[in-house]
């Protein structure tokens, strides 16, 4: 019997055309909804248009009402599996926020495109195929949030987009795809270990994220004094060391009750507290400040958002961030 799947469509390229001026803009209200004859053979979907959004446009708030309106879907209808098409600028952010918070037990898939619509070479029909296929197969089950681009799997915790054109732009750096698309099967060759969920009402938590350059004006980070901020994420050098000169306003953010998450500018390993000199990750790791495991910055700044709803302190946000 052929598996029943849920696609939800929030814009992006994939539902964008290009006009006689070479501009990229949502032209076609039915541009995804185009593909539906070509996915019937591998599935009994249903697809429903919720937003038509560039991707720059998403925010937490609007990840949060998306995943809402799934979990509502399931309450009204059994669905073997879901595919989400989506913007490729921040579809690593919504895929590892719905990995965080939505609690609906059947494969998750998150697509899109880099060619719109009506270029040659689409990419588009190809990434939703795919998708549905994987969404339908039973070994896709308990792998957490999943991205399907280019005939490749990826875990939402580890992807992410490494090139501004190329349809290759989705890789998993230090671990690579957990699992391949082949014309007849779908192939998985490793699976996330385990998978955290965070049971949250909103996610309104107002979390910045300042990257750290050589001779870095203070300033910046002073202006944040000022401003109502839940959380801080900074993008550190990399085993998770900081230009001396900001020290002293990361201690008026934590005094003031801040969290402040540490990540590294590299995209391969963690930061440690290793390094014992002024701004050093030993120095930060005495003041307070909470070492993340390998996130990059935005998705660290998504989990700061989601567990502070379950917790302020310092200490517990750490244990969280150990995970
Ligand atoms: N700028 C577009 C967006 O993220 C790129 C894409 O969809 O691939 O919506």
């Amino acid at each position: 019997m052929s598996k029943k799947i849920l696609v939800v469509n929030t814009g992006g390229t994939i539902a964008m055309s290009v006009d006689d001026s070479e501009g990229v803009k949502p032209l076609d209200d039915q541009a995804v909804n185009k593909i539906l004859p070509f996915l019937e053979k591998h599935a009994d979907v249903t697809m429903k248009n919720l937003l038509n959004l560039p991707s720059p446009h998403m925010t937490p708030a609007i990840m949060n009402q998306l995943r809402l309106d799934i979990e509502e879907a399931f309450q009204h209808d059994h669905y073997d599996g879901i595919v989400i098409t989506h913007g490729t600028d921040t579809l690593e952010e919504t895929a590892y926020f719905l990995d965080l918070t939505l609690s609906v037990n059947v494969p998750i898939v998150v697509t899109g495109a880099m060619r719109s619509s009506n270029e040659l070479g689409a990419d588009g029909p190809v990434n939703l195929i795919s998708s549905v296929r994987v969404a339908a197969d039973s070994d896709s089950l308990n792998k957490g949030v999943i991205v399907v681009f280019n005939d490749e799997i990826h875990a939402a915790r580890h992807v992410t987009k490494t090139h501004t054109s190329n349809v290759a732009t989705f890789q998993s750096p230090q671990y690579g795809p957990i699992g391949t698309i082949a014309k007849k099967s779908v192939q998985y060759h490793h699976a996330p270990l385990d998978r955290e969920h965070y049971a949250i009402t909103h996610a309104d938590a107002n979390v910045p994220l300042i990257k750290a350059v050589a001779g870095m004006d203070p300033a910046w980070l002073q202006f944040l004094l000022e401003q109502k901020i839940d959380g801080l994420v900074v993008e550190a050098f990399g085993l998770g060391n900081l230009p001396p000169a900001i020290i002293p306003t990361l201690q008026q953010l934590l005094d003031k009750g801040v969290p402040i998450v540490l990540v590294s500018r590299c995209y391969n390993g963690q930061v440690q507290d290793i390094y014992d000199y002024e701004g050093g990750g030993r120095k930060l790791k005495e003041m307070g400040i909470i070492f993340s495991n390998g996130l990059n910055g935005q998705k660290a700044r998504l989990k700061l958002i989601v567990t502070l709803q379950k917790t302020r302190t310092f200490k517990e946000l750490q244990q969280l961030f150990d995970h």
